[in-house]
């Protein structure tokens, strides 16, 4: 088997590679630089895929592709995947080929959660999302079809919800919670979000699950765990995601949620680093972690990237989390969950700030239409110790 040899190898072609790649450029202009992918095209930028495409016109294709191979000269090799890491040798092995490194970044993201379903039309009625071309394909149906259905209510629910409704689709959203919304937002708020969707035409279908169903040439029928079926042309799920941990797991790094990491995204194995949806790292404020997000992504592959070419920089960035639909945005830092203690903080009708306390310590902070806050709200967290409650109305706006 020919091996080729790289200083800097990264395995996953997603969003971290692309800030890895860019990162490693930053303090190394001169360093070989291989990214192994399983996708078909080059790294793009996954959150457009759920949002500006299907609601901004001026949001063309062109400006999905992250152009990592033009500007770091990376040389990327798509649709291959890497099957097995042998770190004491330096190697990875991908089919045909085995790769040598001088420096390791796992970023190999996660998988879609399967809807258990029977899918007899090979995903051409039945899908997950997450890369291009389940973009494509989702928007193919848009177009042929009338019906769609969206299992799961989370934010990829949500947000495909609104872009089908909005771009014409007759829309169903099947969900496990009372309200949508509701495992995040409190109850007045979760509705408020729930009737953005009702307002726009979206049918809700709450608290039911899919347990089982059909997708053929006929269209799809879904199984709900309380009896009831519901039919569409086509079925699009967010259900989460699987972290890709496997290769990292059987070559011996310590994964316990995620791939541990130190504060310099170091594994527990000798020049192997991890980021981004399948590292679990020790956060600044929010102690350790592992984050799903964009803004980690971003930040913490470029930092990666950095310690790679020998920077030995701490990754101190917390992130942040953002959802967009029906013109509303919201940002998060820290932990939301509607479980927790909320203080509520509205500045107007439509735009405010909720903190979630945990034994009277803030842990989440919400921003609900509210811009440029994202570093106060990192403060909030960073002084939970220190705040009481009545320190919070008013301290951000
Ligand atoms: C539709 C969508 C919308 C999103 N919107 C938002 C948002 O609004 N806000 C937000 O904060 N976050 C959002 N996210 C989350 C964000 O995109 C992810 O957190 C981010 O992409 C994680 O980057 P990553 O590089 O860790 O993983 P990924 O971007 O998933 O990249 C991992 C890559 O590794 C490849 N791979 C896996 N295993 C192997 C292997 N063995 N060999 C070779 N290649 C392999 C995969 O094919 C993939 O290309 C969204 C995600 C999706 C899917």
């Amino acid at each position: 088997m020919a091996t080729t040899h790289f200083d800097y190898l990264i395995v996953g072609g997603g969003m971290v590679a692309d800030t890895a790649a860019r990162g490693i450029r930053e303090l190394d202009a001169a360093g070989s630089i291989g990214i192994l992918s399983d996708d078909i095209e080059e790294p793009y930028t996954r959150p457009a895929l759920s949002k500006k495409l299907w609601t901004d016109d001026e949001f063309t294709w062109d400006k999905v592709p992250l152009n990592t191979v033009d500007d770091t000269g990376a040389d990327l090799r798509l649709r291959t995947r890497a099957t097995t890491i042998r770190p004491e040798a330096h190697e990875v092995d991908a089919a045909d080929e085995t790769f040598a490194y001088g420096k390791l970044l796992v970023a190999t993201g996660g998988h879609p959660l399967p809807l258990p379903i029977d899918d007899g039309t090979n995903g051409e009625r039945a899908l997950s999302f997450r890369t291009a071309a389940d973009y494509r394909r989702l928007r193919a149906l848009a177009h042929d079809v009338d019906r769609i259905a969206v299992v799961g209510g989370g934010y990829i629910g949500s947000e495909l919800a609104a872009a089908l409704v909005q771009n014409g689709v007759d829309t169903v959203l099947i969900h496990t919670g009372a309200v949508l919304g509701d495992a995040v937002f409190p109850p007045a708020l979760a509705e408020r979000f729930e009737r953005l969707f009702r307002d726009a035409g979206v049918e809700i279908v709450a608290g039911a699950k899919v347990e089982g169903g059909v997708a053929d040439a006929a269209g799809i029928r879904l199984a709900l765990d309380n009896g009831d079926e519901i039919r569409a042309d086509a079925v699009v799920s967010g259900l989460g995601i699987e972290i890709a941990t496997d290769l990292a797991e059987a070559a011996g790094l310590t994964v316990e949620d995620g791939i541990v990491v130190d504060a310099q995204l170091r594994s527990t194995t000798e020049d192997v680093w991890a980021a981004g949806d399948v590292a679990s790292y020790p956060d600044r404020i929010l102690g350790r972690r592992r984050v799903e997000h964009v803004d980690n992504a971003n930040e913490m592959g470029r930092a990666a990237g950095r310690n790679l070419a020998g920077a030995g920089e701490p990754y101190t960035h917390t992130p942040y989390y953002y959802s967009a639909v029906f013109g509303i945005r919201y940002e998060a830092v820290g932990t939301l969950d509607s479980s927790l203690e909320t203080v509520e903080d509205w500045i107007d009708t439509d735009r405010g700030v909720l903190y979630y306390l945990d034994d009277d310590r803030v842990v989440g902070v919400l921003l609900w239409n509210v811009e440029d806050a994202r570093d106060a709200a990192r403060a909030v967290l960073a002084e939970a110790d220190t705040l009481t409650r009545d320190d919070l109305v008013g301290r951000i706006r």
